[in-house]
């Protein structure tokens, strides 16, 4: 059970559009929802559903008790459909289907509404099934597209939709919903922080490259402050075979820098901002080890650095370079 105010802290903008326009009675015939994983587009449009049923709606809120509200909730309306993906898409005869039920008039009353999940998943001629449905003039009909690619959406669907984007997700809550997916928290919170994207971030959980890249962040920064002369080689040898291409390049450079950065934030006693939680010790001898004014020189030399790599540089005389200056 849901409310519009519920959502409002995740999605300011788009519910104010959307109490807006069901206070004003402007419903469209067709809404696009588009946002990523984890933003909330089933969320709102069952409760763009609701909303548009619900006999008892104050302020634009559905009442989440009647019979219309409570049936919408366990997805048995006679007059609303959700559309899925069978299989990998969505097909021609799941749009036929719809097209023919929605034929007749609502069993109930004269409103129907039909939601699409993954709607950038329809196969070219489910989309100009589409399409034709979306073109006829409309009985009491809304459609309620969803996507997480609204570039994966035929131009001429969009051009007939009210297209309500989603904004992405905070660190903050990528990082609760990978906690709540039995991630650890320091985990949940490098990978989102480094991806600022729950997909992203979820890929990056299951990704061994990403595991060995974090070590290696670690080990370099333990040969950087005990056995300084062997840096240049442990460059050589290790870092630059696995931080092989441009992408993972700028990947190592950016855990370096969360590392120099959670420096700051121990010497801050902001000890809740680090990334690198599971290494506190290792941090803490790296602060008795770089000072203060090391730690910005080095994080200077690590935006040098990737500024480097972008112009093209050699990725080993960049990395040999950085590696220098973050010597004391
Ligand atoms: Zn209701």
């Amino acid at each position: 059970m849901k409310n519009w105010n519920d959502l409002i802290d995740k999605q300011p903008i788009a519910i104010k559009i959307i109490k807006q326009m069901l206070m004003r009675e402007r419903v469209s015939h067709a809404y696009l929802i588009q946002g990523d994983k984890g933003t909330g587009k089933a969320e709102i449009a069952t409760l763009l559903a609701k909303s548009l049923f619900c006999q008892h709606r104050v302020n634009g809120e559905p009442c989440n008790n009647c019979k219309d509200c409570n049936r919408i909730d366990s997805g048995n309306h006679p007059d609303v459909h959700w559309i899925k993906p069978d299989g990998a898409s969505i097909k021609k005869e799941q749009i036929a289907y719809l097209q023919k039920e929605f034929t007749y008039t609502g069993l109930e009353s004269k409103q129907k509404v039909y939601l699409i999940s993954n709607a950038d998943r329809m196969t070219t001629n489910a989309a100009n099934r589409l399409l034709k449905f979306l073109e006829e003039p409309s009985r009491q009909t809304t459609a309620i597209l969803m996507t997480e690619n609204g570039q994966g959406i035929l131009d001429t669907i969009k051009s007939r939709c009210q297209i309500i984007s989603l904004r992405p997700l905070a660190i903050e809550q990528i990082q609760t919903q990978l906690e709540s997916d039995g991630i650890t928290p320091d985990n949940a919170r490098v990978f989102a922080m480094i991806t600022q994207n729950l997909a992203a971030a979820r890929a990056l959980n299951q990704d061994e490259w990403f595991a060995q890249a974090r070590k290696l962040v670690v080990q370099l920064i333990e040969v950087l402050r005990t056995k300084q002369e062997e840096a240049l080689l442990f460059i050589q040898k290790q870092w630059i075979s696995h931080f092989s291409d441009r992408d993972q390049l700028f990947l190592g450079l950016d855990l370096l820098i969360y590392w120099f950065k959670d420096l700051i934030y121990l010497q801050l006693e902001e000890s809740d901002l680090v990334v690198f939680q599971s290494y506190l010790t290792e941090l803490e001898a790296s602060l008795r080890y770089w000072t203060r004014y090391d730690i910005t020189e080095i994080l200077y030399a690590i935006m040098e650095a990737r500024k480097l790599i972008d112009q093209n540089v050699h990725p080993t005389l960049v990395m040999e370079q950085l590696t220098l200056q973050m010597q004391r």
